[in-house]
């Protein structure tokens, strides 16, 4: 059966506490969200604020092929008719197809909030909605608080829907407003609606009580063709339905049509472009769109999902644009290294010696502390260096810093290095603002006149991890430094009991890396690497 979507990121989803957009991000947004096939985009609400008028204002430069944008508003004021007010004016003045209303279907708030009798609420809905059917629109009239209000009153909740109803709402959707309701009394109130009402009915729940997805999908089984929720879950407080897993659990697991097979492989890019505009990291274990969502780790689950994908997913990856990821950890067997390898025919120019001493390399840097997940570089470095055993560019001597501070005055810190270049032994000295910057001046000189190319990579970020907390200030720490060169960027990671030894190894690999990629450019490494890293 096609069920439809109301997609109010633009809306419901903004109130969410770090999610904001530009008018010229909500323009992206729903054009992205009429190419997945949605059908209805709410924008927001035109009477509440300048930022969602100047949106509407904008529409025009929309170039939708298939959604209808939807603007939101509540219904009249109890104090003004339909015509002088303000918020109802805005609404028709927005110039979208379709139009969301929002009324009172809980006495408490009828009463006490709003202050007004059950026939005057019943009026203020019934009126709104004549008013904007008659200017051509379709409506769709939100039940504010109906799961609330139909338990503290139940046959004051559905003489509201009536009302809506005999006005011409095209669509009647309940909305679990405060989110608190469980999915076992949605399912009954909804069921209990749909005997009374015909016509299309709607859904819209918030994840208070972590059941919006759950709840929604209750909803279509009890009769709702009519769907409302926000992408990646966002939303005020805890969040509106995940439309993105709504859309995929009715299409793959319940048979619905709700954007078509073709579309539904455009999920997880869609899913990441509104995060990237909201500025807010993609959940990693958001099911469906996360790119954990189909990494496998334990070797069990490795050797398994590689035998047949069903063993460990629920769905295929591909199915919503996602992919299926084999992750290099200690806790998995061989076989995650070797897929990997395999994947991108590097495998097979490993002979069988060096390729279990890569396996084994990885594994024990693992135990020790590495992160391969996080550091690509130096995943990379592993594979480059396994592929050519006898590549050597230069080979630590020794090095030392010092930190002195006397007095008042600001710490000083100088380094030397000595290291062995292909054309002899090179040392420097150099001070520097600590530690780390004097050592990788002095790596830098010696380095420089046999490569000069190392000029250009720069550190841009740099995060340290204690690893084992119990040991205080003697404990290990892993350093993560983040480079680019400014054709791309990557990351190595070194472990030590000493922060600056940590530094320092991440410090060689990065310049190493550097230099066996500009000697050999391999372009089924990177890709080997790319897959590897893919989504850290
Ligand atoms: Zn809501």
């Amino acid at each position: 059966m096609k069920i439809f979507t109301l997609d109010t990121t633009l809306r419901d989803g903004t109130q969410g506490e770090s999610v904001s957009f530009s008018v010229e991000d909500k323009l992206l947004i729903a054009q992205k969200l009429d190419e997945l096939g949605i059908d209805y985009i709410e924008g927001g609400w035109p009477g509440s604020n300048p930022k969602d008028k100047e949106f509407f204002a904008r529409a025009g430069e929309l170039k939708l092929k298939h959604s209808k944008l939807t603007a939101f508003g509540s219904t009249r004021f109890a104090r003004n008719t339909v015509e002088e007010d303000r918020n109802v004016q805005a609404l028709i003045a927005a110039g979208t197809p379709a139009i969301s209303i929002f009324g009172k279907s809980w006495d408490l708030h009828t009463t006490r909030a709003l202050g007004v009798t059950e026939e005057e609420n019943r009026r203020m809905i019934q009126e709104t909605i004549r008013y904007v059917k008659n200017h051509g629109k379709e409506v769709i009239y939100d039940a504010e608080h109906f799961f609330d209000g139909y338990n503290a009153n139940p046959a004051f909740a559905l003489r509201t829907l009536e009302a809506a109803q005999n006005a011409g709402a095209d669509v009647l959707c309940l909305c679990d407003t405060n989110g608190g309701t469980l999915p076992g009394r949605l399912t009954e109130i909804f069921a209990e609606v749909r005997r009374r009402f015909d016509g299309i009915l709607g859904i819209h729940t918030h994840n208070d009580s972590d059941v919006a997805v759950a709840n929604a999908l209750l909803a279509v089984e009890a009769g709702a063709t009519h769907v409302q929720g926000c992408i990646n879950g966002y939303g005020e407080r805890c969040g509106n339905a995940n439309l993105c897993s709504v859309i995929a659990d009715l299409e793959l697991k319940l048979g619905h049509t709700v954007v078509g097979a073709e579309r539904l492989a455009n999920l997880s890019h869609v899913a990441r472009f509104v995060a990237e505009l909201a500025n807010l990291p993609l959940r990693k274990e958001q099911p469906f769109v996360g790119h954990s969502a189909f990494a496998h780790k334990g070797g069990i689950h490795v050797s398994a999902v590689l035998k047949d994908s069903a063993t460990y997913e629920h769905v295929s990856p591909e199915a919503v644009g996602n992919r299926q990821r084999v992750l290099v950890s200690d806790l998995s067997g061989r076989g995650n290294v070797l897929y990997k390898l395999k994947q991108h025919g590097l495998a097979d120019r490993l002979g069988e010696d060096a390729r279990r001493e890569l396996l084994e390399r990885i594994k024990q840097m693992e135990y020790d502390g590495y992160e391969l997940e996080a550091a690509e570089g130096t995943f990379e470095l592993l594979v480059r260096e396994a592929l050519h055993p006898g590549l050597q560019f230069f080979e630590v001597e020794s090095y030392e810093v010092v930190t002195r501070s006397s007095g008042p005055a600001d710490s000083r810190t100088s380094a030397s290095v000595v290291v062995q270049a292909r054309d002899g032994v090179h040392s420097a000295t150099a001070s520097g603002h600590g530690p780390f910057n004097a050592l990788h001046l002095c790596l830098r000189k010696c380095l420089s006149s046999v490569y000069p190319q190392i000029a250009d990579v720069r550190l841009t970020d740099y995060k340290v991890r204690v690893l084992e907390p119990r040991k205080g200030t003697a404990a290990k720490v892993r350093v993560l430094i983040e480079w680019s060169d400014h054709r791309k960027s990557w990351s190595t990671v070194g472990v030590s009991d000493n922060v600056i030894e940590a530094s320092w190894k991440a410090l060689v690999d990065a310049i190493r890396l550097e230099l066996m990629r500009l000697t050999e450019h391999d372009d089924s490494i990177d890709k080997a690497v790319e897959d590897y890293c893919w989504g850290v």
